[in-house]
């Protein structure tokens, strides 16, 4: 099982103890006490290990050598007799550098020793001879922390958790964070998380009521299976908070975490094998179409997929955003597409996604972009496109307005649309951060139909859902989460 350990670098030691009950409070299984970080802010030692038997959860006592990146500069005999007074003091666990014990050999009397490794730059070389030399040193738990300068580091991970001893294995740095995330899949001996409002004591820490609530690590088993979202920004992404919702209503033992990716193919050739469903968003939605065993043919004309789900053996690329887009079209318009005048705003991939789709259903379609050269580009490649001036619109007439340009994103007062709408007219505004934006309350205002972009984001992943599990999505209960984030942030 593993272990969520919340470390503590708390010198007072009754905030120390109340530290404690509250990630006890939490879920957490243990406390890390970085004595090294205490003793940094002023603590006293002995005051410290008194508290101990107040501590309600198993401690694992750290002193962090400034040598890898801990507070702790003294001679290394003092920082032994520390070890030892942890150890007599009721420590758990006491965790020391591997770098350290090779040179000064010391193991605790009631404890059990956790040998660790860090490199805060990148993974470091030969990671299986390291974790044979801890063993060699007799290690209770072999702990490796690494550094992963993209997302596909995370695979060297996974395999330094080989099942023959307990090794806790992590990855820091944002590109790392599904190695915490999926700690219990991969059998990692322990995870650390933070407290909320706490920094944590690395980048990528997860707050514990995330790793608990939403990617159920107490749930997970090797026999878990991995769904993921990549991109770049991906912090922000609500699709973790939908899919995991999803797979927990429909109790499926799956776990959806997002992953940092600069270089989309390298990551899918070395981690593809262990995941089994991929949403892919910006600037990814080109980059894995020569992976994939076939693609849908609305993919390919788009030439964009946002998708991977598998097939019986064979892996199935697919663009779920554009029968969102058509869907929320006709919705919008009360009836069908064909023979409707649409008039898309933006020629980047939406937008590109929003002509295919509404054409293949029969709409004429129009397209503006700001700058026109994109816009030209596209009409050329898919054909039977009407072009319009950015600076033209303002005279255009049509049945639906769909926006596809980011304006208005995380700015309420701006609209891709500053100009008088048709009271009859359909507007489907793809963004959904704001939930309401600018366009959606003037085209209110004006009478008009609306449908905005939370409706497009939920009917692709509900689609995706359905690829990947054959289930229903819970859309009403994945609506409710977005609107309540969306609420908050
Ligand atoms: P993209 O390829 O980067 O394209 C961005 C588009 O926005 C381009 O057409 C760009 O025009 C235009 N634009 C940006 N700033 C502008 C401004 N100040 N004035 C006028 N036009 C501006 O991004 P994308 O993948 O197409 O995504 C676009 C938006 O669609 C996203 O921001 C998101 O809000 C929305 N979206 C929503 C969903 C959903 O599920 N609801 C899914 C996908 C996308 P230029 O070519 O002139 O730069």
């Amino acid at each position: 099982m593993t272990l969520v350990v919340v470390p503590l670098a708390e010198s007072d030691p009754n905030k120390l103890i109340e530290r404690c009950s509250q990630a006890r409070a939490a879920g957490a299984d243990a406390v890390e006490v970085r004595l090294d970080l205490a003793l940094k802010a002023g603590g006293s030692a002995e005051a410290i290990f008194s508290s101990f038997a107040w501590l309600s959860l198993p401690i694992i006592v750290t002193i962090r050598h400034a040598s890898e990146q801990g507070a702790w500069k003294g001679d290394e005999g003092a920082r032994l007799h520390l070890y030892a007074r942890a150890d007599t003091a009721g420590a758990a666990w006491v965790d020391r550098e591997l770098a350290h014990h090779t040179v000064r050999p010391w193991r605790p009397t009631r404890a059990k020793l956790i040998l660790s490794h860090h490199d805060f730059t990148g993974m470091g070389k030969d990671l299986p001879a390291v974790v044979s030399a801890m063993r060699a040193a007799r290690a209770d738990l072999c702990k490796i922390a690494v550094t992963a300068t993209d997302a596909a580091d995370l695979d060297r991970v996974r395999q330094l958790i080989d099942g023959k001893g307990p090794v806790a294995a992590m990855a820091m740095g944002e590109h790392g964070v599904p190695s915490r995330l999926l700690a219990g899949v991969w059998n990692s001996a322990l995870t650390f998380a933070r407290l909320p409002g706490d920094a944590g004591s690395a980048v990528g820490q997860p707050a514990i009521d995330e790793l608990i609530s939403l990617y159920r690590i107490k749930q997970q088993t090797t026999a878990t299976k991995v769904y993921g979202v990549i991109g770049s920004p991906i912090a922000h992404s609500l699709s973790p908070l939908v899919h995991n919702a999803a797979f927990s209503a429909h109790k499926i033992n799956a776990v959806y975490v997002p992953f940092l990716v600069t270089n989309a193919p390298a990551f899918w050739k070395t981690c593809g094998d262990w995941i089994q469903g991929l949403s892919i968003t910006i600037p990814h939605k080109q980059a894995l179409q020569a992976l994939v065993g076939s693609q849908d043919d609305l993919g390919k004309r788009i030439g964009a997929m946002n998708t991977i789900y598998r097939n019986g053996t064979a892996t199935v690329g697919a663009n779920t955003d554009a029968d969102a887009i058509r869907r929320c079209s006709e919705r919008a318009l009360c009836g069908e597409l064909r023979g409707k005048k649409a008039l898309v705003l933006g020629a980047g991939g939406a937008g590109r996604a929003a002509v295919c789709a509404l054409q293949d259903a029969g709409a004429e379609v129009a397209v503006a972009n700001r700058t026109l050269t994109r816009a030209e580009e596209l009409a050329r490649e898919l054909g039977g496109l009407r072009l319009v001036a950015w600076e033209a619109l303002a005279k255009e007439r049509f049945d639906l307005l769909v926006n596809m340009t980011s304006v208005g994103l995380k700015a309420p007062t701006e609209t891709p649309w500053p100009h008088k709408l048709p009271e009859s007219s359909a507007v489907f505004d793809s963004v959904y951060n704001p939930l309401e934006t600018k366009l959606i309350v003037d085209a209110k205002a004006a009478g008009c139909r609306v449908v905005p972009g939370l409706d497009m984001f939920l009917d692709q992943a509900c689609a995706q859902f359905k690829l990947w599990t054959n289930h229903e999505a819970p859309a009403d209960v994945m609506r409710a989460l977005c609107v309540q984030r969306l609420t908050k942030s």
